[in-house]
């Protein structure tokens, strides 16, 4: 086993905002990874940094919107999102929650602020993750997995944990399925703790800094970076420096064309044509 070096860490890009209730910065693609393939499975990251929200009656959000063709997977760290969708699911995201969302062959649904977090206003700090579903199952019906805090593996290191959302680490098994080889995780380790990490050298391997700072490959990385690292070995240290919090993306790279679109994501334009068409048609379902 050989160590796996970073090529870069990046800054977040300036946010922007998604409908009303959502402040992202983009990361990738375009955001400050310009190629589509060069994170696959994961084709976006939309960072919500740490933003505080005045209280409301109105939750915001962002309207009704759909999706082909891949994952919505979003992870909460502070405040509460409300989902509909078309197949009929509702859910409340707490903090300390995931939904991983199967879009496949296609649903309509909406993401607000959830009621009692806009009365009340407060911090609101989340990540979603579009991730690509492999051409054999790009058209898979909808499905919805709605991973609480409490249903999460967990791994104890000293002065930490490796909470295990997807993946494996170590042989424990998370509790997302998932339908290509990929980890998820959310490394938490007090200051002066350390993370050993590995993964296949070919994994497209990135991390976000959640909160807090670490030393990884003689660098800093601190608070809202994200770091991403070269496919050239496998295994990584994460040292803290302060508490801290790092969510770790890896996964085998799909190695299939990629045809995106809006909230479409198929491996060719023919595909993205169709799916505008059944889209206007309403096959998308009602919601
Ligand atoms: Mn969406």
């Amino acid at each position: 086993m050989s160590n796996r070096s970073v090529e870069a860490i990046f800054l977040a890009p300036a946010p922007h905002m998604v409908g009303d209730g959502f402040r992202v910065h983009h990361f990738f693609p375009d955001g400050v990874i310009q190629d589509k393939q060069r994170m696959s499975p994961f084709f976006m990251l939309d960072y919500a940094s740490p933003f505080r929200f005045t209280p409301t009656e109105t939750p915001r959000g962002v309207g009704v919107h759909p999706h082909r063709g891949f994952e919505t997977v979003t992870i909460a760290y502070q405040g509460k999102i409300a989902h509909h969708d078309s197949a009929g699911n509702h859910g409340v995201i707490d903090a300390g929650d995931v939904q991983w969302m199967t879009a496949g062959s296609g649903v309509l649904h909406k993401e607000y602020h959830d009621l009692e977090f806009a009365k009340q206003g407060g911090l609101f700090q989340m990540v979603q993750l579009w991730v690509n579903l492999p051409k054999a199952h790009k058209m898979t019906p909808p499905r919805y997995q709605e991973l609480p805090a409490a249903a999460m593996a967990r791994y104890p290191i000293e002065q930490g944990e490796v909470e295990i959302i997807a993946g494996s680490y170590k042989e424990v098994k998370g509790p997302a399925l998932t339908y290509s080889p990929l980890h998820v995780y959310n490394v938490r380790l007090n200051a002066k703790a350390s993370c050993p990490l590995s993964f296949p050298a070919h994994y497209n391997t990135a991390i976000v800094i959640i909160k807090g700072s670490v030393q990884i490959d003689g660098q800093t990385a601190s608070a809202d970076q994200l770091v991403l690292f070269r496919n050239d070995g496998e295994q990584f240290v994460l040292s803290a420096q302060e508490d801290c919090i790092a969510l770790v993306l890896s996964g085998e790279p799909l190695g299939e064309p990629i045809a995106a679109y809006g909230p479409f994501l198929m491996n060719s334009w023919k595909e993205i044509e169709q799916a505008v068409v059944d889209f206007n048609e309403g096959k998308f379902g009602i919601l």
